[in-house]
């Protein structure tokens, strides 16, 4: 019986049920593909939920203002899934008449959308018979074969490429593609897989081997940066006790773009705020020490992004509500209830839940 074959047995014995499984819509399958990049199934369950009942199709999704789908994703990450889903539902509507492609090679030129997902969306929406190469396929190919190639390379992808293309179901690509993640996700899986119980365990070179753990090889891990953010609460209260505070949108190329934070000034290490306040960003735009009390110790909290580790400091400041208006024009004031509904990064979360 053929690997195919043998998997997708298993697979309608063991396969999870998942509320996206239950259509070929290309729309749900493209939304799906790109909540669940770098999300757990537990984590994304709810936005994959939320997202679709506030975007059902691609029209909706394309009229949505941009604040409105950043606000349905945040607590997410990698923020830029959400906006190039956005920049390509209006890109679909307004150059196809909001007619989906359908096929891997016009999905390939969808922003936000790479091999993956291209394959995932033509294999399980339109039969197309090409493979969904990810993580845990990587994973599970890497053992059974015992490949020593990188999968970070390019020379390791095309490898893996290849031997998934010589597997894959000719029938039914798309549940051989679903059939591959589940199985790499429950029973090949990252740490301790389940070897004993696993189909394809008289084949399997690494567990012949003896060194699963081996595979697959990994290059060295690129070094994490540490980031040093201060950010500060400059509040003051109304007439009717709400506090009110200033925020910006944020912009540039770094990390968070077009969410909302409160102002902030990064420093190349950990940094007393007798030291922050005579730094000159702070000198050009920030009220002077006699303008504001320190309202408490600061909140502390360290931020893990793939490759970074945000170490926050957020400092609390009364301030006047005269000087609350003196920031330069890219701050606005607002009040909880107003912050509430911005999109913003988890870590500002954190410290507004605690603050407001
Ligand atoms: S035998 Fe173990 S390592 Fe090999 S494919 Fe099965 S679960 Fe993975």
């Amino acid at each position: 019986m053929s690997f195919s074959t043998r998997l997708l047995e298993w697979y309608s014995g063991h396969g999870r049920s998942l509320p996206w499984r239950e259509t070929r819509d290309p729309y749900v399958v493209w939304v799906t593909e790109i909540i669940f990049q770098q999300t757990r199934i537990d984590q994304g369950m709810e936005y994959f939920h939320r997202f679709l009942e506030a975007f059902p199709d691609v029209v909706r999704l394309a009229s949505a203002p941009e604040d409105q789908v950043l606000r349905l994703w945040q607590g997410l990450g990698y923020y830029s899934r959400a906006r190039n889903l956005h920049r390509a539902a209006r890109e679909i509507v307004d150059h196809r008449g909001g007619k989906l492609p359908d096929s891997f090679s016009e999905w390939m030129k969808v922003p936000g959308v790479g091999p993956y997902t291209a394959a995932a969306i033509a294999s399980i929406a339109f039969n197309e018979v090409v493979p969904a190469v990810d993580g845990n396929v990587y994973r599970v190919l890497a053992r059974m074969f015992a490949l020593e190639e990188s999968t970070e390379t390019g020379k390791g992808k095309k490898v893996f490429h290849e031997i998934a293309s010589q597997l894959i179901s000719h029938d039914d690509p798309g549940s051989f593609n679903q059939a591959m993640m589940d199985f790499g996700a429950t029973i090949c899986k990252p740490a301790a897989p389940l070897c004993r119980e696993c189909i394809f365990n008289y084949e399997c070179l690494a567990l012949a081997r003896d060194d699963v753990a081996h595979f697959p090889v990994k290059k060295t891990p690129k070094p994490v940066r540490n980031r040093y953010f201060n950010y500060f609460f400059f509040f003051f209260e109304d007439g009717e006790g709400q506090r009110k505070f200033p925020v910006r949108q944020r912009d540039g190329k770094d990390i968070w773009k077009n969410l909302y934070e409160l102002p902030l000034i990064e420093t190349p290490r950990e940094t007393s705020l007798e030291e922050i306040v005579n730094h000159p960003e702070w000198k050009a735009r920030f009220p002077a020490k006699a303008d504001w009390v320190l309202n408490g110790p600061p909140y502390s909290h360290s931020h893990r992004l793939t490759h970074q580790l945000i170490h926050a400091k957020f400092f609390s400041l009364r301030v006047s509500r005269e000087k609350a208006f003196t920031f330069t024009e890219d701050f606005f004031l607002v009040d909880g209830k107003a912050f509430e509904l911005m999109p913003k990064s988890r870590l500002t979360l954190l410290f507004l839940q605690r603050n407001i």
